[in-house]
């Protein structure tokens, strides 16, 4: 008789504010549409419900439980009606979770949280518990509603699922590369603290950005179309430069196009999984500067071997220059002879002789001069080039307390010459500057190197060192060759500027003097452009 009255009580007295689940069960719909329906209904179907359900007094003695409450806690209904809630303490649940509890439901609240269970057997499981205040019409609690299902399993996979995801990202976090799952709108879903460290260096600028448009180029037609084509993406190379003092940086990029899952709700029947790109960025800025010394090492090696070809070559042009007056003095002779003669005579025979030896000497020097390998014209990165130079007159320039000052363009076109020749054009007129820069008359120890592409097609290097500067006088010899002007170099063999305009004709280009309104030399140089089915460097 008291189990009835006090269903009914509960089922009559319901507050709206019910959990969803059991408003699905004892709603408005079924109490308030028309005619009230029997209690036994009610007794039946709180009976027949999967959610094990309780209903206590108001000191927790258990009054009634359903058939889902003695399946779920083996306890069978006349072995705990009549016992209190306790019963199903395991004593592992922490006692502060049971004040909250209580607090709140004597507030006339409803509380909802987990405990730790104990079966009959002493079993232990995880309950999801919803306490509901029962009240009277002046608003007494009479009784409390409990409903609670085993959620072992469930936490047990959540705790699993959480765990992976935790030791996933703890992995994807140290990973010593730049990850980031970028969505086909450019957006960042996940990303990695390399990643974030990158974001601080780029200041503001997001790195997916930044990697998406040095990758433009092999994604073609944008993420979209490229996820589409399942373009790959492997080792491909791109450059930082963070500007200012910090050294340029190098990264070899990887891409896989992945499914994403979509969590929300809504979309949960929808099989149409998102895409994304997971790009992994591998710095390689060591291996890079590694790979730098090597080739600066072999270019140092060659320029060596180049410069010393440079100055045999000068010194039998030189010797050559020198034979050649002699023996046009001797030919002269020996034809005035046979004319005075009338024919053949001992001294003409004699200077004869002479000058068939010293033509075959000419000869035998000219066939000793050492042979210039043949320019292939390629494009050629001029900030490279110039990087080169630099780096190869380093100890010069420092031991002549020279500074340079260039800022390379970051987007600057390629030339059509060849890395060999514009590398011995530019030591020159370098090698130039930092002579002059030691005659009397320099004021500052500077050398600034600038680089334009003008409205022709031509790219223009010029090169201006704070030396005395040149005379107009003889500016129109400087490039001719054995010319020397060097106040503190008398004994300069002066073919570096001789040599220097040989390769920019050779090139199609043109070295002048430029006019400028500072003290020193503007040394200039103009060279084709690639054209634009030749490749663009950056
Ligand atoms: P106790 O030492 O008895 O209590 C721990 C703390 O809880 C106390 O320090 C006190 O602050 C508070 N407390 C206990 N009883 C009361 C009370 N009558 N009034 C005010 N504060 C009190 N517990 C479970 O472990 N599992 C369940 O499935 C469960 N279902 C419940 C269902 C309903 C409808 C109700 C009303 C209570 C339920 N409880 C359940 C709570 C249970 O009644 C005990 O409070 C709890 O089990 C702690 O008992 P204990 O003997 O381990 O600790």
């Amino acid at each position: 008789m008291q189990v009835s009255q006090a269903l009914e009580a509960v089922l009559t007295s319901l507050p709206d504010d019910l959990p969803p689940e059991m408003q699905e069960l004892f709603g408005p719909g079924i109490l308030t549409g028309g005619d009230v329906l029997p209690p036994h209904l009610f007794y039946e179907a709180v009976e027949q419900m999967s959610v094990a359900i309780s209903i206590t007094d108001t000191d927790a003695n258990i009054l009634y439980v359903n058939a889902a409450f003695t399946a779920l806690t083996e306890f069978a209904d006349y072995e705990i009606i009549g016992q209190n809630m306790s019963r199903l303490s395991s004593k592992a649940t922490d006692v502060s979770v049971y004040e909250k509890l209580w607090a709140t439901i004597q507030a006339g609240e409803i509380w909802n949280g987990r405990l730790v269970n104990r079966k009959h057997d002493n079993g232990r499981y995880l309950a999801d518990l919803t306490i509901v205040p029962v009240k009277t019409s002046t608003g007494v609690i009479r009784y409390y509603l409990g409903m609670h299902r085993d959620v072992t399993e469930i936490c047990h996979l959540q705790r699993q699922v959480e765990d992976q995801k935790n030791l996933i990202e703890m992995i994807i976090d140290n990973a010593p590369v730049v990850i980031a799952l970028i969505g086909l709108d450019g957006k960042v879903i996940i990303d990695n603290h390399a990643y974030k460290c990158l974001a601080g260096e780029m200041r503001g600028r997001e790195p997916a950005d930044f990697f998406l448009e040095a990758l433009a180029g092999v994604l073609g037609g944008g993420l979209a179309a490229a996820c589409e084509k399942q373009t790959p993406i492997s080792g491909l190379e791109v450059r930082f430069d963070p500007g200012g003092e910090k050294p340029v940086r190098w990264f070899s990029c990887s891409g896989q196009w992945v499914d994403e899952f979509e969590l929300a709700t809504n979309t949960y029947f929808d099989t149409n999984r998102h895409k994304a790109l997971l790009l992994v960025c591998n710095e390689i800025t060591g291996l890079k500067r590694q790979f730098d010394v090597a080739r600066l090492n072999a270019v140092r090696a060659r320029m060596a071997e180049e410069e010393m070809g440079q100055i045999t070559d000068e010194i039998i042009f030189g010797a050559l220059c020198q034979l050649q007056g002699p023996i046009n003095v001797i030919k002269a002779m020996a034809a005035m002879q046979r004319r005075q003669g009338g024919g053949t005579t001992p001294m003409s025979a004699a200077l004869d002789a002479v000058l068939a030896s010293g033509s075959k000497a000419i000869e035998t020097l000219q066939l000793s001069r050492p042979v210039r390998p043949g320019e292939v014209r390629m494009p050629v990165n001029i900030n490279e080039v110039i990087r080169d130079v630099l780096i190869l007159s380093a100890d010069r320039l420092s031991a002549n307390g020279v500074i340079v000052d260039w800022h390379p363009q970051s987007e600057l076109p390629s030339v059509l010459g060849s890395m060999r020749a514009l590398r011995i054009l530019l030591k020159n007129i370098l090698s130039n500057a930092i002579i002059a820069i030691g005659e009397p008359g320099a004021v500052v120890r500077e050398v600034s190197i600038r680089t334009a592409v003008g409205p022709d097609g031509m790219m223009e290097i010029c090169v201006h060192d704070s030396g005395p500067g040149i005379k107009r006088a003889i500016q129109s010899k400087i490039f001719e060759p054995f010319f020397s002007g060097w106040k503190k170099h008398p004994n300069s063999i002066g073919m570096g500027l001789s040599i220097a305009r040989q390769i920019i004709s050779e090139l199609g280009g043109e070295i002048y003097i430029a006019h400028t309104t500072r003290h020193g030399c503007a040394m200039c140089f103009s060279i084709p452009v690639c054209g634009a089915d030749e490749s663009i460097s950056r």
